[in-house]
């Protein structure tokens, strides 16, 4: 089932994701990957190379001249239409091979999502299926994040080689296999991944705001977390994403704020949730106030292009040492 594999975006996740597939694709499967940031596939080059082949292309067409199967992971819907659509340089431009996989991973729009797939199978440009992830970039690296897939699930009769076995046979090598959720059709999996985001965009900030609260009336911070970790509302971005520095080992915030999820990624991400529940005419009352507070973090010098965790510093004005 291992041919050759393309993997576009080499950022925050994407790197992490790549750098699974060259370990568990055979050594004599070469890894084609592209980003529009040179230094990022050169430093994955000096890193993976020793694995098995890895080779940077110039474009996405290149890439995908030599790939059987392409995974990508860009920030947004116009990154993901120049990828696959760009008549020059994107996938559109490669020769047509409808046998193509192509595993799109970021969190886009489910309409942007299902007009390219559409696009790219009318032209014969390949199997395109929505494939969002979850688990940030801890379970990138681990290799155990959940996929919410834009497809069927497999049946038990299928051969190896029919399209959901081999959408199985690639995210395993990215997520657990009992965290890949198969939601049917194209598009269905953005929904199931919007709706999962819309929760965890407002709790961050839900929680900065309760943390501070305690806090300054008098509760000891790491006891804090752990009355609410036992406690009603506990939930995983309080467990591994608090806000407070100190309070979570492997936090972000206990981390200088490494990334993690940008901050500015938290407008797009919550807008997609605003957008998406109005379709169908439910009024998305908590996130239209929180994206309020993620558009002033997200122009904040304390949060740009850090984790978004660090909206601690924006609710508590904190002034950090230069
Ligand atoms: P990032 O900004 O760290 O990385 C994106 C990478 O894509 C960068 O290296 C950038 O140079 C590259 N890129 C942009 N446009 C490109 C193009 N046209 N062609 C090739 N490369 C291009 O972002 P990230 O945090 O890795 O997130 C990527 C996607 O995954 C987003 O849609 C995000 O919402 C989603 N996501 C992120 C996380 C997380 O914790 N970071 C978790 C789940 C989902």
């Amino acid at each position: 089932m291992d041919g050759n594999y393309g993997f576009v975006g080499l950022g925050a996740m994407g790197y992490a994701m790549a750098g699974n597939i060259r370990k568990k694709i055979p050594a004599t499967s070469t890894l084609f990957i592209y980003d529009v940031h040179r230094p990022s596939c050169e430093r994955f080059v000096s890193e993976y190379e020793a694995i098995g082949p890895v080779v940077i292309t110039g474009s996405v067409k290149d890439l995908a001249i030599t790939s059987e199967v392409v995974v990508s992971i860009v920030p947004t819907a116009d990154n993901v239409r120049q990828v696959y659509l760009d008549q020059q340089n994107g996938l559109s431009a490669a020769p047509k091979n409808p046998q193509r996989l192509i595993l799109e991973c970021s969190t886009i729009e489910s309409a942007s999502t299902r007009e390219i797939g559409e696009t790219l199978k009318a032209s014969g440009h390949g199997h395109y299926v929505d494939s969002p992830v979850s688990g940030g970039v801890p379970a990138a690296e681990a290799g155990t994040l959940s996929f919410m897939i834009g497809s069927e699930r497999p049946s038990e009769s299928e051969s190896a080689g029919s399209v959901a076995a081999r959408i199985n046979h690639v995210l395993t090598m990215l997520g657990k296999p009992e965290k890949l959720f198969w939601c049917g059709k194209l598009g269905a999996g953005l929904a199931a991944k919007i709706s999962n985001n819309y929760i965890s965009c407002t709790f961050l900030l839900v929680i900065a705001e309760a943390m501070a609260m305690g806090i300054r009336n008098g509760i000891d911070p790491k006891l804090l977390q752990e009355v609410i970790h036992n406690s009603s509302g506990q939930s995983f971005m309080g467990d591994h994403v608090n806000p407070v520095p100190g309070v979570v080992a492997h936090a972000p915030s206990s981390n200088n704020w490494k990334l993690g999820f940008k901050t500015q990624m938290m407008i797009k991400d919550i807008g997609l949730g605003i957008d998406a529940a109005k379709q169908v005419g439910i009024t998305p009352t908590m996130a239209e106030a929180a994206i309020e507070v993620w558009k002033k973090a997200a122009k904040d010098p304390r949060c740009i292009d850090r984790d978004g965790s660090s909206v601690w510093l924006h609710i508590n004005d904190i002034k950090e040492d230069k």
